[in-house]
């Protein structure tokens, strides 16, 4: 009883001294590792533990022999504790133990990754290393509320800091957006009056740790249409459906660009667009910084990629059934874009750029068929392939057990498995888990 006691607080201490350090978990990146060792603290009549940080420019070696540490090598271990002294980097803290009146370190532990950590055990013949998993379990959190500006804002607002962090806000954010890839472009769909439910996976380890796991399910109203998506793996690849089992996955994305990487605007304004309507303008315009990746819409074949006129660098691809699709302004074109070159939907094709008629950097695309521009955003891309028959029991139960962690009107209360609410249920971390 005594021993589990120390062990808790000892744990405490531990976490304690990791955020006193560092400010963040070890595994993330950190813009300025806070270096300097901690003071020691007693974590038991006989132990002392220590956390000390990896600096930047600085060997795991020297780290050790700071700790008196000089007769472990890392570079003679296992290559499956994936411990790469060189690939180590800086920002990683360590935790030294010693059992008094040893001075010396008995026991060294690093978190290398969110799901295990590294411990080596001194012994008298020289020190051996083992690699514990760390468990994370998953807890089903259900949100729901209006978009008024953006998706990441929208979220972001009703997502406290202390059940995901920023970070993971913009993670969810961007997930639940590459949900909707093929339905919805994110950068100019969005009305007042738009509303989202979503219940996605919040990961918490056996250290009270928290992160973002995945999306379960979701509900979009957009312009008063509803979008349902459920999660499901049929034949070992996820993806997700809507509640007839209907893939979303459509011939042609919504919007050729690479969304994660305008979301510097994205998560704080909506997106604007562009500059400069010309008389003729037969596409879509969509304003990023010079060099965001430009997707190919869907699959197909490179008809062109080079310099035309007011486009400036184009790639223009040609795809089934007499659509082709036209990508303008390009910085430049990806690595083996060629006339002739067989691309696949999401493929990089190009770069945003502002060559020809442009007045800023932005994307000029153009949806056609049969030679004839259409609203990219409008066209009808038609019904999703049905998921396979062999499956579709499966899918069904997946679908109604996610429909009542999406619905929570419908449940039954004492469901087990009913999704916490955390807006009402704020307090629910324990809050020595947090800086
Ligand atoms: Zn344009």
């Amino acid at each position: 009883m005594r021993g589990l006691r120390l062990g808790a607080a000892c744990a405490v201490i531990s976490a304690a001294a990791v955020f006193a350090t560092t400010g963040w978990w070890p595994w993330r990146r950190m813009p300025t590792p806070v270096a300097a060792p901690v003071a020691a603290r007693p974590v038991a009549p006989a132990a002392i533990e220590i956390l000390d940080t990896l600096r930047r420019g600085e060997t795991v070696s020297e780290l050790f022999a700071r700790h008196g540490v000089v007769d472990l090598d890392l570079s003679g271990l296992d290559p499956a504790l994936s411990l790469d002294p060189r690939r180590l980097r800086s920002g990683l803290v360590f935790s030294f133990r010693a059992t008094a009146p040893d001075t010396l370190p008995a026991r060294i532990s690093v978190r290398t990754t969110p799901e295990q950590r590294v411990v080596f055990h001194r012994a008298p013949d020289g020190w051996s290393a083992v690699v514990e998993p760390i468990a994370w379990s998953a807890e089903p959190v259900r949100i729901e509320g209006a978009i008024d500006n953006s998706l990441y804002e929208a979220l972001d607002a009703q997502v406290p800091d202390d059940q995901l962090d920023g970070a993971d806000r913009q993670r969810l954010a961007w997930d639940l957006a590459d949900v909707y890839a093929w339905q919805v472009d994110f950068t100019r769909d969005i009305q007042p009056g738009d509303r989202f439910q979503v219940v996605f996976e919040r990961l918490v380890s056996e250290d009270g740790e928290v992160r973002f796991g995945r999306v379960l399910a979701s509900d979009l109203t957009m312009s008063g249409k509803s979008l349902t998506a459920f999660r499901f793996e049929g034949d070992g690849r996820p993806a997700f459906y809507d509640a007839e089992g209907n893939s979303l996955r459509r011939a042609f994305l919504r919007a050729p660009v690479q969304f994660r990487r305008i979301s510097s605007t994205f998560a704080r304004a909506r997106f604007h667009p562009v500059l400069g309507i010309t008389r003729r303008h037969e596409g879509t315009d969509y304003a990023a910084s010079p060099g965001t990746p430009v997707m190919a819409a869907g699959d197909g074949v490179v008809l062109r990629a080079g310099r035309a006129g007011g486009y400036g660098n184009l790639v223009e691809l040609r795809h089934r059934n007499g659509i082709t699709t036209r990508y303008g302004h390009l910085r430049g074109f990806a690595r083996g874009i060629r006339a002739g070159a067989r691309v696949g939907q999401g493929q990089t094709i190009g770069y945003v750029g502002s060559t020809g008629l442009a007045s800023g950097p932005h994307l000029h695309y153009e949806f056609r068929l049969n030679g004839v521009a259409k609203d990219a955003r409008r066209v009808d891309l038609g019904n999703g392939a049905p998921i396979r028959e062999g499956v579709r029991a499966d899918f069904r139960q997946e679908r109604d057990r996610l429909l009542e962690l999406l619905r929570p009107a419908r449940r039954n209360t004492t469901d087990e498995d009913a999704p916490r609410s955390i807006a009402q249920q704020p307090a629910e971390t324990p809050a020595r888990w947090l800086p």
